[in-house]
């Protein structure tokens, strides 16, 4: 399994300068292999021959260029600014973002690689570990660069194959990919969850749990609106500007580093907990089409928490069900009771009160607990208990599980293949239904 460890770099200033410089140099290549390979597909495309794109320049025909251009005179300090194979990365970019192109050509869309302009080329790639970079007493040795302070927070596991040294949020760092990353091993278990993600909550679970967003985090989007709003008042080109643009870039990051902590941590506590989780398909157009959910934080923060819990699962070998956010006939996950009525309820309703079974609960707590139901076909055994008690009727419980009218979408990761066992449900009339 392949899997990436970015930690965060402490260069000097000397060599924060020497990698600027580094970028700098990668994005005047980067340019001029897209300009070389965009006439020739001009020049190929007026003569009309179609079939000749792909084939000239290829990437090693620029790689034979760039490595004649440095034996140039007058590009001595180039050779001994930037390891040459870091170079040739460059142009293994240009060649991928032109293979995109071609593919993308074939299905009628012409959309060329675009030129990176100022600040716009953000990272370079050492590949080999041992040859062009390597670890030692805490520091990334880099080719040409030297030895750059790093913070291994954590340990690498796997073997290493590629580093790439990335400017991001005012700050640098590296990002290993791992090869052979052994899996997880954690404790069989045979829980199921649905879950249901949230404004107030990032994630809700259907047994009546929910991670709340923790309060430092709201805090510091606060207070980053407020700097936002103060960068916008500051002149256009102004030095005070570009210092409250750096401030408002290390809050950014820092809200990002911060979140993604908490969020790996909560999805660890998940991954540990549950066997098999289902959750909501997280459909962007249902966000935009939200105007209190469409905040690009909370999109960003739950496609975040989606993408850990993916990966976690996986590394742990758990199923991962994902269900639609809406079932065949339409009904939203939040506008459904697990007894098959449907509850239309706005927003800004935060219970669900089921005028059909009688149950009183969160509305979150019922999307989650649908969620559930829809994946693996049995309803929370709170809702069984619940219903059991209140509504004293034997059949009820019965009677949700099998109102499911809709097929769940599955996506299965676990690496074994098996799939997941649905339960039978028998069909009820259709006078029964809502
Ligand atoms: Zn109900």
């Amino acid at each position: 399994m392949r899997q990436s460890f970015k930690f965060q770099l402490k260069p000097n200033k000397t060599q924060n300068r020497h990698l600027f410089e580094c970028l700098n140099l990668c994005q005047d290549l980067y340019n001029a292999a897209i300009e070389e390979r965009l006439n020739a597909y001009h020049k190929w495309a007026q003569l009309g021959k179609p079939d000749k794109w792909d084939q000239w320049p290829s990437r090693s025909s620029q790689q034979v260029e760039l490595k004649e251009a440095k034996q140039l005179e007058g590009l001595e300090d180039y050779r001994d600014l930037i390891n040459a194979q870091a170079l040739q990365e460059v142009l293994r970019r240009v060649n991928l973002a032109y293979h995109k192109f071609f593919q993308d050509l074939k299905k009628g869309q012409v959309n060329p690689p675009k030129f990176k302009g100022k600040g716009q080329y953000k990272s370079l790639t050492f590949p080999q570990y041992g040859k062009s970079f390597r670890i030692r007493d805490n520091h990334l040795h880099l080719s040409k660069i030297g030895p750059v302070k790093i913070r291994l927070s954590r340990k690498i596991t796997g073997k290493i194959k590629t580093v790439t040294i990335k400017w991001e949020h005012g700050h640098w760092f590296a990002i290993f990919s791992c090869d052979k990353v052994p899996q997880r091993h954690i404790a069989p278990s045979d829980k199921q969850v649905g879950i249901d993600y949230g404004l107030e909550h990032i994630a809700n679970f259907s047994n009546g749990e929910a991670i709340e967003q923790p309060r430092f985090l709201r805090d510091m989007q606060t207070q980053l609106r407020l700097a936002q709003r103060k960068l916008s008042k500051k002149k256009k080109g102004g030095r005070n500007r570009n210092k409250q643009r750096v401030k408002v870039a290390k809050m950014h990051s820092k809200i990002e580093r911060r979140r993604a902590d908490f969020q790996h941590k909560e999805v660890k506590k998940i991954v540990d907990q549950f066997g098999e989780i289902a959750f909501e398909a997280h459909s962007l157009q249902f966000m935009v089409k939200n105007k209190r959910l469409s905040q690009s934080t909370v999109d960003r923060a739950i496609g975040c928490f989606k993408q850990k819990l993916s990966s976690q699962a996986q590394k742990a070998g758990r199923m991962l069900v994902e269900v639609s956010t809406t079932d065949k006939q339409g009904i939203g996950n939040s506008q459904r009771c697990l007894c098959g009525y449907v509850l239309k309820k706005k927003l800004s309703q935060r219970t669900h009160k089921c005028p059909s079974c009688g149950v009183e609960v969160p509305r979150d707590h019922m999307a989650a607990s649908i969620v559930e139901y829809r994946a693996f076909g049995t309803a929370p055994k709170w809702y069984q208990y619940a219903v059991g008690q209140t509504v004293k009727s034997p059949d009820r419980a019965m009677v949700a599980a099998t109102l499911c009218s809709s097929t769940p979408t599955f996506s299965i990761t676990r690496e074994s293949g098996d799939t997941p066992v649905m339960l039978e449900t028998s069909r009820i009339s259709d006078t029964d239904k809502d």
